[in-house]
């Protein structure tokens, strides 16, 4: 199963590490061939090299949309080395036989990533590349192919340990690495022309990606896992860079993309932060200053934001470096952060610091999944937000300009929990969260509960609850979870309204001397 390289065909947009292989596979006699920019570069570079041109006896034409398309280059890379027809064919035609190939493609990801115009983005969907590296992985029997430069080195090895050949196991990883490439890049072209042409639901819909992390496990010890990107986002969790601290986990990437995407629904002119447990959050709030958004977001459960993961919507400084690090928190993650307070960072190694160019955008449009037996459901991600303009007040009494500030902050987050989500908030923090329970009226009390404790813990009388307001992902079914919010202090209500006994509700809020406003729209999350 060993098959030696006599003649490699390397065609590359991305030309890092190419001069290097080149001379490696130089020096050990291996005859290159390779198409216009590529065959520049070696000659330049002073290796010797044949023009694809040469091998077909076709120019490369068409703003070089046909280069390698030609049977000479296919039926090197097709035909079976042990097959006395194919070999008949091989000489009869004069094709020589290729048996590596070296292809990354057209940056066509980058290029829509970069927002670049429809016609250039067509112009970078590469045509030649994919059916070479298709043919040369179908025949991965004779022919090994790489179309990723992380793979030189490991050829290279591979070259050295059998004296200038290749193994069938190492073709056949090389053979899977090729078809899962040439299919993330078509599930890329066909995902981007679903937006082009606003059709998010056609019949077929694939998807792929690229490895950024072999994660240590999954979930739990037991299961594995590894993190992928789909190269379509300049902002948010897969762009982030690391500086410090261990490994993220699979846990810490989930979180902190629940944190980071929280934080960014609010206004990068008031400096903001979120705390997160589980992919729910335990305090998020505002504040003057970056330092105060963080403590009064630390203050709404300092119990459970012990290991949490912080996401601020401005870059870290000093002063809030100081007091994140006087707690173990497992993940800070900002669009940025001061060489002080990266240095403030440093001493606590097991820190992990993320930082981004920028916030994500919540109100962007793209996808959601979540895998089921046998398939997986697809959805537009959840950007809806409401604005003061889109309330309804159904109440007697209208909510306050404070009420309504803090309404339409406990509405942004309440979007950010699990369902039942029940969110308190008092000045522009929250001082309740009550996440994923299986009844509203739960979630209700569970927040109430845990903020009489907090209270107390920080000697403050009465649940922080009092003169809050308080959010509900959707419609109080009765008027027990209104009650219960009311018993707890609370002044006013946010929730979608649409319920069959909105009446009765309505009635209780009355009753309770409560304000209440409905937003027309509900925000589940499972
Ligand atoms: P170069 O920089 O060498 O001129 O071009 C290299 C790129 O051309 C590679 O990304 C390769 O996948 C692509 N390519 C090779 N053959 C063809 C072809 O016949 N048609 C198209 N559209 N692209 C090709």
């Amino acid at each position: 199963n060993l098959v030696p390289i006599g003649r490699a065909l390397i065609s590359v947009s991305d030309k890092s590490g190419l001069l290097d292989l080149a001379r490696a596979l130089a020096a050990q006699g291996v005859e290159l061939i390779s198409t216009g920019g590529t065959s520049g570069m070696l000659r330049a570079a002073g290796l010797k090299v044949r023009d694809v041109s040469d091998v077909t006896g076709f120019p490369e034409m068409m703003d070089g949309r046909v280069k390698t398309l030609h049977p000479a280059i296919h039926g090197a890379l097709l035909a079976l080395r042990d097959d006395d027809e194919h070999l008949l064919a091989m000489a009869a035609h004069g094709i020589e036989p290729i048996d590596l190939l070296i292809v990354n493609l057209y940056p066509f990801e980058a290029t829509v990533a970069m927002g670049a115009d429809h016609a250039t983005c067509i112009e970078n969907i590469d045509i030649g590349g994919p059916a070479m590296i298709r043919a040369a992985a179908k025949n991965h029997r004779s022919v090994a192919v790489v179309t990723d430069p992380a793979d030189y080195q490991p050829l290279l090895d591979q070259m050295a340990a059998h004296n200038g050949a290749t193994t069938m196991a190492f073709r056949q990883k090389l053979a899977l690495n090729a078809y899962a490439r040439t299919a993330a890049y078509d599930a890329a072209v066909s995902g981007w022309l679903a937006q082009e042409i606003n059709c998010p639901f056609p019949r077929h819909r694939a998807f792929g990606g690229h490895i950024a992390q072999k994660l240590r496990y999954g979930e739990n010890p037991h299961q594995a896992a590894a993190f992928y990107t789909d190269g379509t986002r300049r902002e948010g969790v897969a762009t982030a860079r690391q500086w410090q601290g261990k490994e993220l986990s699979y846990n810490n990437i989930n979180d902190t993309d629940a944190a980071f995407e929280l934080v960014a629904e609010f206004d990068p002119g008031t400096p903001a932060c979120a705390i997160i447990k589980h992919a729910n959050p335990c305090g998020v709030a505002t504040g003057g200053s970056l330092t105060d958004a963080y403590l009064r977001a630390y203050d709404c459960d300092r119990t459970s934001a012990f290991g949490g993961i912080v996401a601020l919507n401005r870059a870290l400084d000093a002063a809030t470096a100081e007091e994140i690090v006087k707690i173990f928190t497992e993940v800070v993650i900002a669009p940025g952060a001061s060489d002080e307070a990266r240095a403030i960072f440093a001493a606590k190694k097991n820190l992990r610091l993320l930082t981004t160019n920028a916030l994500p955008d919540p109100r962007a449009r793209g996808l959601s999944f979540r895998q089921v037996s046998g398939g997986f459901l697809v959805q537009d991600r959840d950007a809806a937000s409401v604005t003061e303009a889109d309330l309804k007040v159904v109440t007697k009494r209208a909510p306050t300009a404070r009420e309504t500030a803090d309404l339409l902050f406990a509405w942004s987050v309440a979007k950010h929990v699990k369902s039942n989500a029940i969110v308190y908030v008092k000045d522009g923090a929250t001082v309740g969260v009550g996440a994923g329970q299986m009844s509203r009226v739960d979630s209700t009390r569970i927040a109430a509960r845990k903020s009489q404790d907090m209270a107390e813990a920080l000697g403050l009388p009465g649940p922080l609850t009092l003169g809050s307001v308080v959010a509900s992902d959707a419609f109080f079914p009765f008027a027990d979870g209104l009650l219960a919010a009311a018993e707890a202090g609370a002044t006013a209500i946010i929730q979608p309204g649409g319920s069959m006994r909105d009446d009765e509700v309505i009635a209780a809020a009355d009753a309770a001397g409560l304000a209440m406003v409905f937003t027309g729209q509900r925000h589940f999350r499972h």
